[in-house]
Parts: structure tokens; C-alpha cells; sequence
């Protein structure tokens, strides 16, 4: 069994922190809005005031929060996990943000005696109710090994990509493939729509050739129903995408289509769909055609 302090318990970070109860594991949840600890309690875990209250004694800490700003607070704070952490706990930042602020975060850790993962995770409200996680790690490889047994409680595949940071990079390029996935998820459903087809058995024929995929399998149902309710919002999708954007520039690399798909995300986001979920991309692809119907009443 392995003390945990479990900082960010939202749509991600709560089925993940009930994962680690159910494994055996001592979970201390910590979470801004308190009703959510409360959740955490009732499912076995103990709850934490502060993060201060949810650091101390953990041989293990994960925070899983929406952005670089918060994850900058609550690790480097004044009162944040560093000031409280021990010397040689593990910080596993399943977050997705910044891979330069990710390194900058580990460069931090370090200098405290804690041994910082960047540690993003892929496969959505879904996989972390399943446990099933895909988990890009960068960072020392010997201080994943030691804390694999504890993450195998949230995800299934767990990889080492490299070092401080690379677990973002990666993170970015897998949003870039998501988002440029479900557009074309999107657009082929209008147009098949467009042409009268009946639109189940086209994606069930789909799914079974090169154009099947994660995105088609997981998402097509949701738009066919017009399902929006998140899952992954759109505002999350467009803070990553802004990361791709600045990473893919720093490297001197062109992303063409990552760059349009961004303007899209962005756009829907503009227009009022921020807390829809991303495959209301749907909903941007129908206005663009002249078969839109009203982005608020999709929720
Ligand atoms: P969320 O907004 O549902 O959860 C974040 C939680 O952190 C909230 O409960 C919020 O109250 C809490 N929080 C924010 N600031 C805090 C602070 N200063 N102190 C304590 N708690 C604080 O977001 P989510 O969907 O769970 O996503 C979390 C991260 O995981 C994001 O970086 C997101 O990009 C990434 N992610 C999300 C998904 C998904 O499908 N939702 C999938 C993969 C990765």
C-alpha cells in the first residue's frame, strides 16, 4: 500500500483517484471545490483541507489539474507541494500543460529532493473510469519503475518517452492527431448527411478500414445522438492545441492542418461551445455548411 496525496479531483483526476482507493492504496484527495473531496471520501479515500494537508506523509503525490498557471501554483506555491513534499517523493503531474513549464516544474523538484514525472495521460473520461489509461512518461526511467505498480491502477499502457518534459511533447502531438481526427470525424458525417446516407451503418463500415479509429469508435456515437455533454471540453482541447502551437513553432516545424484545426477549436469556443464537449466540432462543421442548429441548446 502506498500513501498518495491526489491534488485536482475533477473529470479526469476523480474516477482516477477511486482507481487507486480500489488497488489498496491510501488516497488523500485534495481539491479546490470541496464537494468534490467529499466524493473521494465516500469512496474510501481520506480528504484533505489543504494541499499542504494532502502532501505531508505521501510517498507519492499526483496532481491532475487543467493548466500550466494551476499546476505553477500548486507545485512551485508558497504553500504548494514542494514546500511540503519529503525529500525523495515521487510528483506524478498527470495534468496536460506546457512541456518548458513541465521542465521548469521537474528543474524545481529537484532542487527540493522530490523526483518530478511529467505524466499526461490519453484515452478520456472513459479510460480513467476503466483504468485504462495510455500514460507518456518523461523523466528518470528508474523513478517510473518504482512508481509503474501504483499508476497500473489508472492506466493500462505506461510507457517511458524520454526525459523532464517529453511526456508533454508527446502529450501535444497526441492532440494534434485527436483534434485533427475528429474534424475529419465531423466533416464526413455532414457530407454523408448532406448525400442522404443513413449515417450508423456508414460509420459501422467505417470503423472496419484505414479510416477507422479511437476517435471514430469513441466519439461518432455522441455526435450521431448529439450528445455534447463533456468528456473532454472544449476549452481543454483549445489550451492544448495553443500548446502544440507553441511547441511545434519553438522547434522551427510546420503544422498546417494542426494550425487550421486550432482556428476551428478556437472558433467554436468563440461562439459560446468552451464547456461542450470536442466532438461539438460536429456543431461548427454544420454552421460553416448552412446546416446549423443552435451551439447552446447541444449541452
Ligand atoms: P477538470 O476541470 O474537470 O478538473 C480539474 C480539477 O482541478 C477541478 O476539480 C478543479 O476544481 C481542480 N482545481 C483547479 N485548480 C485547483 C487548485 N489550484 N487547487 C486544487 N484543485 C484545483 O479537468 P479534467 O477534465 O479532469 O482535466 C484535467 C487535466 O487532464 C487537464 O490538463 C486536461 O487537459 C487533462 N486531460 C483531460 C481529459 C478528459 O477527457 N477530460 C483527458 C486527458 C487529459
Amino acid at each position: 500500500m502506498t500513501t498518495i496525496g491526489f491534488i485536482g479531483l475533477g473529470v479526469m483526476g476523480a474516477p482516477m483517484a477511486a482507481n487507486l482507493v480500489r488497488a489498496g492504496h491510501d488516497v488523500v484527495g485534495y481539491n479546490r471545490s470541496p464537494g468534490k473531496v467529499a466524493a473521494l471520501v465516500e469512496s474510501g479515500g481520506r480528504g484533505a483541507d489543504t494541499v499542504a494537508d494532502a502532501v505531508r506523509g505521501a510517498d507519492v503525490v499526483i496532481t491532475m489539474l487543467p493548466d500550466s498557471p494551476d499546476v505553477e501554483e500548486v507545485v512551485l506555491g508558497e504553500d504548494g507541494v514542494l514546500a511540503h513534499a519529503s525529500e525523495g517523493t515521487i510528483h506524478v503531474d498527470a495534468s496536460t500543460i506546457r512541456p518548458d513549464v513541465a521542465r521548469a516544474v521537474a528543474d524545481a523538484a529537484r532542487a527540493r529532493g522530490v523526483r518530478p514525472l511529467d505524466a499526461p495521460v490519453s484515452g478520456g473520461e472513459a479510460g480513467a473510469v476503466d483504468g485504462v489509461l495510455s500514460i507518456m512518461v518523461g523523466g528518470d526511467a528508474a523513478d517510473l519503475e518504482e512508481v509503474r505498480p501504483v499508476l497500473e491502477a489508472v492506466g493500462r499502457t505506461i510507457v517511458h518517452v524520454g526525459p523532464s518534459g517529453a511526456g508533454q511533447t508527446v502529450k501535444a502531438a497526441n492532440q494534434l492527431i485527436v483534434a485533427g481526427n475528429l474534424q475529419l470525424v465531423a466533416e464526413a458525417l455532414v457530407f454523408l448527411d448532406a448525400h442522404g446516407v443513413d449515417l450508423e451503418p456508414a460509420v459501422e463500415v467505417l470503423g472496419g478500414g484505414l479510416a477507422g479509429s479511437t476517435v471514430l469508435e469513441r466519439k461518432a456515437a455522441g455526435m450521431l445522438s448529439r450528445s455534447f455533454a463533456p468528456g473532454f471540453r472544449v476549452d481543454l482541447h483549445h489550451k492544448d492545441l495553443g500548446i502544440v502551437l507553441d511547441a511545434a513553432r519553438a522547434a522551427g516545424v510546420a503544422v498546417p492542418v494542426g494550425s487550421q484545426v486550432a482556428d476551428l477549436v478556437a472558433s467554436l469556443r468563440a461562439q459560446g461551445g468552451g464547456g461542450l464537449d470536442h466532438s461539438a466540432l460536429l456543431l461548427q462543421v454544420e454552421r460553416l455548411s448552412g446546416r446549423d442548429t443552435e451551439l447552446g441548446r447541444e449541452a
